[in-house]
């Protein structure tokens, strides 16, 4: 085998875990279809990205954090006057939620690394970032060659790209929302069908002040400018446009605009467009044998509220420790089953987060009587604190059973005395033994499994009433323990992920 792992796509997805299972001293080639990374559609304003707080752990816990250029959210110039300055943070199905409305004292587990629990970035930087990592950590990026077949066997996976073949142990289809690895590798991909073509749009406009500025709802579906020139539309024709796959020109985006807006509105030049749908469907298993499906190749869904990024980026973290530990032969029996079994629920729920939001979109009474109730509550303490906490992940969790309540929950951000926080101690990608009262049986316990798990013990200025934690190398905590810890419980986690 020439590769531990073939990934095919380098988008954000792809090179994260190519990071990971370096990271893990794995060997990776990336195979990326596009010759030049670079595209305007990853750039300022379209390719700005919402990060959620598990993503932005996830970023901190492999110290790129800083090394990303994070936009705060920017104040939306177009609130409701009715909202005063208050900062719009995020929005459900267009309705907007404020940073003032949200009790976020409710989370005091989370947002330990930053004091925002939501921030931007730029796709374009994002990628560089994770491809420089990546190839610092000795990860093969061949760009330009686009997989275009694969065949396993009992051992390995060998990969076709056009007439040339590549050999490894394992194949991950990183490939975005048509994966060829989906495809061809025999995964079924379930869900639901379109309602509405979206466009995203850069236009010069003849007579702008025929549009109306900020987010405007219409008889036939939505339409809204960000900034002169950028347009954004949403129109309800069941997909049918982004599904015949036909060149978008000026007379088409000007025709949709003209009939969503309601306007004779003039195009005078399209400089840049694309469309998006609603579609929903997600892969009814992540794993066929030696092939296995991560981000968008796994699950798509409307990009309403931005959470696919997120949601691919969780799927990478949860993956690549465990298929390192398979290809060297630590894993426990399961480990690897148990990405599907984490992830697949998570990305349900975010399907269905998706169509709630289109349900009260559509442009009839029903929906839009719904909506109007929609927009009261989110106008509340408890709504605004909810739905925030839906679209910044902050609920999101495994339910890996046991009976400590923080199993399954990213760990928090410990604070040392000496000023070290946890996740600074995560940039090796080990699973960590904390231990708050310097128990000497844990630490020879520890000791077993060699650099796997690093036995860390000290005090922290808030400990939440806890002894031990033991935390997965994604931060996900395996074990934890609030007065003295029973070292079997201890074992039978540490034996069922190290
Ligand atoms: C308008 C819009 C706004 C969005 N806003 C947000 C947001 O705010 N927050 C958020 O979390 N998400 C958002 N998303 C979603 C997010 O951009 C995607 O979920 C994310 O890019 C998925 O990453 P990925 O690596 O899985 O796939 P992609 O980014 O699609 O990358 C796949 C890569 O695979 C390559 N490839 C394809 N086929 C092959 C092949 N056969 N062989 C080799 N390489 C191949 C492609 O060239 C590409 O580089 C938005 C999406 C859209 C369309």
């Amino acid at each position: 085998m020439n590769h531990d792992v073939i990934i095919s796509g380098a988008g954000p997805v792809g090179l994260f875990l190519a990071c990971e299972l370096a990271l893990a001293k794995c060997s990776v080639l990336i195979l990326e279809k596009a010759e030049d990374p670079h595209s305007p559609l990853k750039q300022l304003p379209f390719g700005m990205r919402g990060l959620s707080a598990p993503t932005i752990e996830t970023l901190y816990r492999r110290g790129l954090l800083n090394e990303l250029e994070i936009h705060k959210q920017l104040k939306n110039p177009h609130q409701n006057a009715k909202h005063g300055p208050r900062r719009q943070v995020g929005h459900f199905a267009g309705i907007p939620f404020h940073d003032g409305d949200i009790d976020t004292s409710q989370w005091k587990y989370r947002l330990p690394s930053s004091t925002d629990p939501s921030l931007l970035s730029e796709m374009a930087e994002l990628e560089s970032i994770l491809a420089r990592r990546a190839e610092a950590l000795g990860v093969e990026i061949k760009r330009g060659l686009a997989l275009t077949g694969s065949h396993q066997t009992a051992d390995g996976v060998t990969v076709q790209s056009g007439d040339r073949s590549f050999k490894s142990k394992w194949l991950v289809g990183c490939d975005g929302s048509r994966s060829v690895v989906r495809k061809m590798g025999g995964f079924e991909f379930a869900g639901t069908e379109p309602e509405f073509t979206g466009y995203t749009t850069r236009v010069d406009i003849a007579d702008p002040g025929k549009l109306s500025q900020g987010r405007m709802v219409t008889p036939t579906g939505m339409y809204l400018q960000s900034q002169p020139g950028y347009v954004v539309i949403q129109d309800f024709d069941g997909g049918a446009f982004h599904s015949a796959e036909k060149p978008i020109t000026l007379e088409h985006v000007q025709e949709v605009l003209r009939r969503v807006s309601n306007t004779d509105v003039t195009i005078s030049a399209l400089h840049i467009a694309t469309t998006w749908t609603d579609r929903a469907r997600q892969a009814t298993t992540y794993r066929n044998g030696r092939i296995l499906l991560a981000g968008d190749a796994a699950h798509i869904h409307a990009p309403l509220g931005g959470q696919g990024l997120n949601l691919g980026l969780g799927d990478a973290m949860n993956l690549g420790w465990k298929l390192a530990a398979t290809i060297q032969d630590k894993a426990p029996e399961g480990l690897l089953d148990s990405y599907y079994t984490e992830r697949h629920p998570i990305g349900a729920q975010v399907l269905d987060w998706s169509r709630a939001q289109v349900a009260i979109m559509r442009p009839n009474p029903d929906s839009r009587a719904l909506n109007a109730i929609f927009r009261d509550l989110m106008n509340t303490r408890d709504g605004a604190t909810y739905m925030a906490g839906r679209v910044w992940g902050i609920f999101t969790h495994y339910n890996l059973g046991g009976d400590h309540p923080l199993a399954g929950h990213s760990v928090p951000n410990f604070e040392f005395e000496d000023g070290t926080r946890i996740g600074g101690l995560m940039h090796d990608g080990h699973g960590i033994l904390l231990d708050f009262d310097m128990n000497a049986s844990l630490k020879m316990l520890t000791g077993e499994y060699g650099d796997r798990m690093k036995y860390v013990s000290g005090r922290a200025k808030e400990q939440f009433g806890l002894s031990a934690v033991l935390i997965r190398p994604d931060g996900i905590i395996a074990w934890a323990s609030d007065n003295a810890p029973d070292c079997s419980e201890f074992q039978k986690a540490a034996a069922r992920w190290f």
